[in-house]
């Protein structure tokens, strides 16, 4: 804190200890047992982290931290680290956007996005203890990775990439740049997506894991939003890539972002709803002890109804998202034959939710600051770091009009029903 204005008694309950009171009081009537143990733990987790984050420091020297207790991801199981599955990955989401949501878009990047594709290599038939190496110490938090899809002129339009990887015997060469590379700068691995063909970019996409060493240069992006976080433009320059980094090839590369998509949007979702409940939470501490002309200002109704109101939105977030990833974890990820129709409607339900969640912490953040008056805009409270982080929220993942022209593809396919 620069300078403090914020009265010591308030800000003596401005905790996250006290966020999660009111987060569990919220939220847990909705979890089971287990997942409540497993939000406890966390909590534990966090509180301890807590005082030892220094924010002037970059996200990444507490990615070893997170690897310890295998909270660099949970949907997959990796090194007995139990519960896990897609539940069990939005509440880490969630908690960990409640300690730190710049760390939280630093982990969501290396650890679902760049370590998903390990899992998926492995349960598609893939061989050999390389990509295993890689699995291995992106989890354990040791080393960085990132994604790289969005190129300069292909942001929405990814599928139609131009990033060339061509044949050189067994092994691939790339050339070719990506934008927006989170945790680029700093990344070891790049998992990342190219096609033989810019002709034929479904026929001949491919996804390998580079290497930094294979010869990728980076240049960091200016991103007012997010400062601990490093954003690259990334360069493929005849970077060599051998056959054992090679994660789908021939047009399999295709499929394999589309399995991408939906665990990221999920988690995005995840990671959304913590920054709701922390930005929500810190308001209706602070206008429950702010006082003006003579009262608390929550009883104020401009002030009380309007959070309110973002409780409401925050709650119906929040069983969302918890619903989509149950019925993922029960029809699809731990199911002995997925459901074709669980499949479908979870892919669609990623898109909704991706699109109400995300534009949500913004309105939330925004509202809350308001609501809080001067406060809010300074870094006496988390929140207005907290709006930072909501102002990307929309873009990644898919911006918000890919979400819709998603949806909308689903409401015109409805005069196939009737
Ligand atoms: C902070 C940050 C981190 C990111 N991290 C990553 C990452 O790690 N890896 C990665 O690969 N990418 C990443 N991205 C890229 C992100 O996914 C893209 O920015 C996003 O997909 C939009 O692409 P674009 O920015 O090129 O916008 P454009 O595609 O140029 O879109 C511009 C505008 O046009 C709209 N638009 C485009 N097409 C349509 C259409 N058909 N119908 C209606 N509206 C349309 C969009 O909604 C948007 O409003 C990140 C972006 C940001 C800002």
């Amino acid at each position: 804190m620069q300078e403090k204005i914020i009265d010591d008694q308030i800000l003596e309950k401005m905790t996250l200890e006290n966020v999660f009171k009111i987060f569990n009081d919220n939220v847990f009537p909705m979890l089971n047992e287990e997942e409540k143990d497993y939000c406890n733990q966390l909590q534990e987790f966090c509180l301890e982290l807590n005082p030892k984050i220094d924010k002037s420091k970059d996200v990444y020297v507490l990615f070893p931290e997170l690897g310890k207790h295998g909270y660099m991801q949970r949907i997959n199981l990796w090194n007995d680290f139990k519960p896990y599955g897609m539940k069990k990955e939005i509440l880490l989401g969630t908690h960990l956007s409640m300690l730190d949501s710049q760390l939280e878009l630093g982990r969501l990047a290396s650890g679902i996005l760049c370590g998903n594709p390990t899992f998926h290599y492995y349960s598609h038939g893939g061989t050999g203890d390389t990509i295993q190496k890689v699995q291995d110490e992106l989890m354990s938090g040791q080393k960085i990775g990132c994604i790289g899809i969005t190129e300069p002129n292909r942001g929405s339009d990814a599928v139609n990439m131009t990033t060339i990887a061509s044949k050189d015997g067994d092994a691939l060469i790339y050339n070719g740049e990506k934008v927006y590379t989170t945790n680029g700068p700093k990344a070891d691995y790049f998992c990342t997506y190219g096609v033989h063909s810019a002709e034929d970019p479904r026929g001949t996409m491919v996804q390998a894991m580079i290497k930094k060493e294979f010869g990728v240069r980076t240049e960091r992006l200016k991103i007012n939003s997010v400062p601990r976080v490093h954003i690259a433009h990334t360069f493929f320059n005849d970077v060599k890539i051998p056959r054992e980094y090679i994660l789908a090839d021939n047009g399999q590369g295709y499929v394999r972002l589309f399995e991408g998509l939906v665990p990221e949007r999920l988690g995005i979702m995840g990671s959304g709803i913590g920054i709701c409940w922390a930005g929500l939470i810190y308001g209706i501490i602070y206008t429950n002890l702010r006082k003006q002309f003579g009262k608390p200002v929550v009883r104020y109704q401009g002030v009380g109804y309007g959070l309110a109101d973002l409780l409401t939105k925050s709650t119906a977030a929040t069983s969302l998202a918890l619903q989509a990833a149950t019925i993922y974890d029960d029809k699809i990820l731990f199911a002995d034959k997925p459901s074709k129709e669980a499949e479908k409607w979870v892919a669609g339900i990623s898109s909704q939710g991706k699109y109400y969640t995300a534009k949500l912490t913004h309105e939330i953040c925004y509202e809350v600051q308001q609501h809080m008056g001067g406060i809010g805009v300074t870094d006496n409270s988390p929140v207005d770091e907290l709006t930072d982080v909501s102002k990307i929220e929309e873009v990644i993942g898919g911006s918000r009009n890919i979400q819709l022209l998603l949806i909308q593809n689903q409401i015109q396919r409805y005069l196939r029903l009737i």
